[in-house]
């Protein structure tokens, strides 16, 4: 049984117990739902409590279930709900540790609710492209009042109960209580049931007003406000739109015509693409933290102090990271200008957190006084993992990974920053291989959540085990490659911007590719994301294909952009034009003359390029080498790839990730267009012979979610 039952006094209490969250699958509702009844039946209770076990109150819905037999086998969560709402007994619900979605939805249902100090509640169904389905977009305003339930509701973030108790005229929370432990708790919550068995008739929510403290047409200034901010930011979203007018249906519909509303738009909610691609990638984040061969309970070695060597751009954000965790930090550099701008950035960046009020002046302390910078490579000593982050050249690579071998401490992790080369070459330095592994963080490092866990053939389980807890711990996002040029993101990152050059080449130009896949919902096309990133980035790696990879064509286009010097929007010139100090991208029609002398130069007569031939090649491009990857093991999952794209390149979400995408179009279509392609002369014909996998998922009728 998922929820369990005992009789204390004249309280009966539904205890849920459904690790790790407590979710309301089926099995949970089946067990609230008979011990309330016979709670109901038995004349010696007189007040019923649901207190869910362990550290929190309820998770939610079981987002595993959405989509099956089990989602709406009876009793359905609203069912469960009326029949706590209807109960002539008072339902008390004790809310501890987190209440969110649904299990938020069941508090709201009952007709008191008493809350431990602490808890939080969210609705978070928005997250996943829906609304609140079980009476939550109806309650929650008749609760603490439409203005707060809207920014709830839309948001879909977590609030505290302590700040949600201060609300005037609120009536969630009907005590806040400070017992010392979830036991006090259960029994101070049975005591205040007995003080409320006699109440008659029992408070509902769906009896109260939601206008709050507001003025009618404050409302609705309010409600036009949020349409107008989401038309901007929420544009390939439809829920927080619907989420706006079932939270305005509070004010307009009686209840039941509020719920009725709701309840429809759900329904229409779980069906659209976006909300498919938003769970899809929520199930996705799951399972990339888990590694097929090694077990949840491989033991993991501590890292309670780091080492990085390299105080340049990555070992300097990287380094941030690891002091919001209040790790102890030292970088290390050959360089004592690197190592004092490394401080001064990072300190930098606190201060200006602290002028936005995200962070306290206290915050700033605790968190630089977790860092040493030294010139003295012996500082590693003590370091539980040391990061390299030095020039990316292999023979920079050697001579500190020699050094760190013989200078780290045994059982240290030896990790490299490296975003192209061979981790297991650079494994092989040291003597002890089973510890190195690649830790290939996105720029800028603060920020980015994407990180690539590169595993070597020779990596330990318990190195592996150890990094992805540590990425949890700093809150990133961290996905498992095995070792190739690229890894997963860049290697599938050259084939789409090799297309991008491709197109500009045959008749595009750089804005009309970067417009047409920004409609698509990139955060942004290929020639902005090079500027902004440097086009001498791109220019070496280049050099280093040319001579790595004669057997793949090339567009030279992206040379002839940097022998101008127009490195991006660090040299004011790149793809675009940049006003000093501007980022806003001008069209630059000296790029445009430069084009189209090289084209008149290849005797290229350029062509009229449609935004769906763009985007096409460019996505199957991604798909392609994804499936490539998935072949070859470089990637477990296609749900990891989709993961690091829309984590770390701008993939729009609501789309999914490249490979979830590919799953939407069919590879019937994709197969058919990139026949096409394959025979365009200036494109590279070879590469668009559909990847072994597309081929195999294609004469099997399966997709890569098989
Ligand atoms: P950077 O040039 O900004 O910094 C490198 C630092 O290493 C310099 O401060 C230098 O003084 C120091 N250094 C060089 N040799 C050293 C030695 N022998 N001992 C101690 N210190 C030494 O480089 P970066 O952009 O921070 O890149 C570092 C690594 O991160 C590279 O491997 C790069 O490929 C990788 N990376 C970079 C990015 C990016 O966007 N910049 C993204 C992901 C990964």
């Amino acid at each position: 049984m998922t929820a369990s039952y005992e009789v204390r006094g004249r309280v009966g209490i539904i205890s849920l117990n459904n690790p790790p969250v407590n979710g309301l699958g089926l099995s949970t509702r089946e067990a609230i739902y008979s011990h309330l009844r016979s709670a109901v039946e038995n004349e010696e209770i007189k007040a019923i409590v649901i207190v869910g076990a362990e550290k929190s109150f309820s998770g939610g819905a079981d987002i595993k279930e959405f989509g099956t037999p089990k989602a709406i086998q009876s009793p359905h969560l609203m069912t469960v709900i009326d029949a706590c709402e209807s109960s002539p007994k008072p339902v008390i619900a004790a809310v501890h540790g987190l209440a969110m979605g649904g299990g938020l939805e069941l508090a709201m249902g009952c007709h008191y609710r008493v809350m431990l100090s602490g808890a939080s509640i969210a609705m978070p169904e928005v997250k996943l492209g829906i609304l609140p389905g079980a009476g939550g977009t109806q309650r929650l305003p008749r609760a603490i009042g439409a203005a707060k339930a809207l920014e709830m509701i839309v948001a879909g973030g977590v609030e505290s109960c302590d700040d949600l108790f201060q609300i005037d005229g609120q009536t969630l929370i009907d005590r806040l209580l400070t017992s010392t432990s979830r036991e006090a708790f259960v029994h101070d919550t049975c005591e205040f049931a007995e003080s409320v068995a006699q109440v008659r008739p029992l408070p509902m929510l769906k009896n109260n007003s939601a206008r709050g403290a507001q003025s009618d047409s404050d409302l609705n200034l309010l409600f036009d406000s949020y349409r107008e901010k989401l038309s901007k930011t929420s544009k390939h979203f439809p829920a927080p739109f619907k989420c706006v007018d079932a939270v305005e249906k509070t004010l307009i519909l009686n209840f039941d015509e509020g719920i009725k509303f709701e309840r429809e738009v759900f329904v229409a909610l779980m069906q659209t693409p976006e909300s498919k691609a938003l769970r899809h990638l929520f199930a996705a984040q799951r399972s990339c933290t888990k590694i097929n061969d090694v077990p949840p309970n491989t033991p993991i070695r501590p890292v309670q102090a780091i080492a990085i060597v390299g105080a340049g751009t990555m070992g300097t954000g990287i380094c941030i990271n690891f002091l919001n965790a209040l790790i102890p930090t030292t970088i290390i550099d050959s360089n004592q200008a690197a190592l004092d701008r490394a401080r001064a950035s990072i300190k930098g960046t606190y201060e200006s957190q602290i002028a936005k009020g995200k962070l306290k002046e206290s915050e700033l302390t605790n968190r630089m006084q977790c860092l040493k910078t030294s010139l003295d490579f012996g500082d590693i000593e003590n370091a539980d993992l040391v990061l390299e982050a030095v020039f990316e050249e292999m023979s920079v690579k050697e001579e500190v990974f020699k050094k760190m071998d013989a200078l780290a401490k045994r059982g240290a992790i030896l990790a490299t920053n490296t975003s192209t080369l061979d981790i297991n070459t650079i494994a092989s330095f040291t003597k002890r291989p089973q510890d190195v592994v690649g830790l290939h963080f996105f720029s800028p490092a603060n920020i980015m959540r994407l990180l690539e866990v590169v595993r070597t053939d020779k990596t330990a389980n318990d190195v592996l085990a150890s990094v992805m807890a540590l990425a949890k711990k700093i809150q990133k996002t961290a996905v498992v490659a095995r070792v190739c040029d690229g890894f997963i993101g860049n290697r599938m990152l050259e084939q789409y911007v090799r297309q991008a050059y491709f197109l500009v080449e045959e008749g595009c130009t750089p804005h009309q590719v970067d417009q047409a896949i920004e409609g698509f919902g990139f955060a942004m096309g290929p020639f902005r994301m090079y500027d902004l990133a440097g086009n001498d980035i791109g220019w070496a790696i280049r050099k280093r294909r040319y001579k790595d990879k004669p057997h793949m064509k090339y567009s030279k286009v992206a040379d002839l952009i940097c022998e101008q010097g127009r490195m991006g929007q660090k040299s004011n010139a790149g793809w675009y034009d940049y006003a000093p100090g501007q980022r806003g991208a001008v069209v630059s029609p000296l790029v445009e003359r430069l084009i189209a002398d090289f084209r008149k130069e290849k005797g290229i007569t350029a062509r009229s390029i449609d935004d769906s031939e763009i985007c096409n090649r460019l996505l199957y491009a991604l798909i392609n080498e994804g499936a490539q990857l998935l072949e070859e093991g470089i990637a477990a999952r296609a749900s990891d790839i989709d993961v690091i794209y829309v984590t770390g390149y701008g993939f729009p979400a609501h789309k999914g990730g490249p490979m979830h995408y590919a799953n939407q179009i069919g590879f019937k279509a994709m197969t058919q267009s990139m026949k096409g392609f394959s025979q365009n002369p200036f494109d590279d014909q070879a590469f668009w012979t559909p990847a072994p996998m597309i081929q195999k998922l294609l004469a099997s009728g399966k997709n890569f979610d098989d």
